[in-house]
């Protein structure tokens, strides 16, 4: 049987498979978002510099 892959307990409500309750969903949740969200530097989608003076 699969265990909780936060806290390593056995899943108590199926519900919330493959964590073992909603606290242990949001865990993961918020470390996928922390590490998305820790993209260093803009995306590569940068406008050229074209405000030259004259
Ligand atoms: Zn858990």
């Amino acid at each position: 049987m699969a265990t909780c892959p936060i806290c390593r307990r056995a899943p108590a409500d199926p519900k919330y498979k493959p964590f073992c309750s909603k606290r242990c969903a949001d865990v993961d949740l918020q470390r996928w978002f922390a590490g998305s969200y820790a993209v260093p530097g803009p995306p590569d989608e940068t406008p050229p510099d074209d405000d030259r003076e004259g």
